[in-house]
């Protein structure tokens, strides 16, 4: 393999990858390496990864790395043989959820567990493919074309066609922008969903669904307030929905206090999608269900997935279970998750340009404002945090439908010195870009 210098690889992307795929960053960076919370660009030079929820455990493992390349070295086939990892891994999986979660189908993208999540409710509840489906406001659930119409992140967005019919955007649980704050908050939001509902069922609309990030990435970093999916979930149920906990961002442990995000506002949903960090960057992903509703899907058609559940993904998926665990990084998840809150909302009492501080674990945002009281979104400001930060080492991007919500979701390695790091260069950003707009 010849190497390649930074402007033949823009030249050649710009030549041969579709223009709808964007680069982060004015100046791209040009990653050839990544170890724990650090990559390493051509000239090597380490850049602290904050934004990688799929590095679960760090970058490049070597357990993780060390058990693919194994079991890569013996066999990789697909489910249609009996294979100890993959029962094995589908045993551990379920041991993490509540019961009576406990089938286990394996995909490879969380866009395809979502795909499926949706199929399950479409065959379980007899409703089919023209039935209804409830999403927040603010959901990105992937990029099939199944899932663009359940993800207002999409759809809404640029180039989106809008919400489709068959879909029921309830509003996002926002505590912070939302009209409802306090302890009834949570019930509010969901009644709200509710009412919604009830319309819905009242037009002659059936109901196959409920999906739920259980803390909601794309939208903006946000956490429901209390109570609010055990009512969701009871209104969608009373419609007779199923429904489906999106755990690809914020499960596994990210969120410190629990293993599974949706853990947290006491619930047990019917299906669980789960990606991104499962298989530490290794494309393995899965739906996790009850017998009852893996049963009423085996209808007669197979399911099969060439790849899904195959040796190697089962493996490596293996090796990540025993990272996490053996490396208590849920625990530090919690650990350096309060820190950094902590340090946050101290920032917050010096720096205006920060509106709301939130979040769970090392799933947390910092929500941007040109003004406390209008909460204007400091969109443009946020972009020059994250260009401001890059330029210092670290790596951090944007999200929320405002563009304005510094998104933290690093590997679980994270460690305290790298918190301090942050939390410095950030103070300094900010004086910087405060300074620059005259905010402070
Ligand atoms: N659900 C959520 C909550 C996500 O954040 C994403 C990806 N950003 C997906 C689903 C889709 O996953 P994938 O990109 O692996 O298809």
């Amino acid at each position: 393999m010849s190497s390649l210098e930074t402007n033949e690889k823009l030249a050649l992307r710009r030549r041969h990858l579709p223009p709808s795929l964007s680069l982060a960053y004015a100046e791209p960076l040009d990653i050839v390496r990544g170890e724990g919370t650090t990559l390493f660009d051509t000239a090597g030079r380490g850049y602290l990864d904050l934004v990688n929820n799929v590095c679960h455990v760090g970058h490049c493992h070597p357990r993780v790395v060390e058990a693919g390349a194994r079991q890569m070295r013996l066999l990789n086939t697909n489910t249609r043989y009996l294979h100890g990892h993959v029962v094995r891994y589908a045993e551990r999986l379920a041991a993490t959820l509540p019961a009576p979660l406990e089938v286990c189908f394996f995909v490879c993208t969380g866009s395809e567990a979502n795909d499926l999540a949706l199929r399950l409710a479409h065959t379980a509840t007899g409703l089919g493919d023209g039935s209804s489906v409830v999403v927040l406001d603010g959901a990105y659930h992937g990029h099939l074309s199944s899932l663009i119409p359940l993800s207002p992140y999409k759809y809404r967005g640029a180039g989106g066609p809008g919400r489709a019919a068959h879909v029921i955007e309830a509003p996002m649980p926002d505590p912070y922008r939302g009209p409802h704050r306090g302890p009834d908050a949570g019930r509010a939001y969901a009644d709200e969903l509710g009412t919604l509902v009830a319309a819905a069922r009242e037009r002659g609309e059936s109901i196959a669904a409920f999906f739920a990030e259980s803390l909601l990435g794309c939208g903006g970093q946000i956490e429901p307030p209390a109570g609010y999916l055990a009512r969701a979930h009871e209104h969608a149920r009373a419609a007779g929905a199923l429904c489906v906990a999106d755990e690809v961002q914020v499960g596994f442990g990210r969120v410190g206090s629990h293993f599974w995000a949706f853990e947290t506002q006491d619930v047990v949903p019917d299906v669980v999608t789960l990606g991104k960090p499962i298989g530490n960057g290794h494309p393995l992903a899965a739906v996790v269900t009850t017998r009852a509703i893996a049963d009423a899907f085996a209808n007669g058609m197979e399911y099969f997935n060439t790849f899904g559940g195959n040796p190697v993904s089962a493996a490596v998926g293996l090796a990540v279970l025993d990272v996490l665990e053996e490396e208590g990084l849920q625990a530090n998840a919690a650990e350096r998750g309060a820190e950094l809150l902590a340090g946050f909302r101290s920032l917050a009492e010096r720096h205006p340009l920060i509106g709301d501080v939130r979040g769970r674990g090392l799933f947390l945002g910092v929500e941007l404002v040109r003004d406390r009281e209008t909460l204007e979104p400091a969109a443009a400001e946020a972009g020059e945090v994250i260009e401001g930060l890059k330029t210092q080492g670290i790596l951090l991007s944007t999200d929320g439908p405002l563009h304005n919500v510094l998104k933290f979701k690093p590997p679980l390695v994270l460690d305290a010195a790298e918190v301090e790091r942050v939390l410095a260069t950030l103070d300094e950003v900010l004086t910087e870009v405060e300074r620059e707009r005259a905010l402070a």
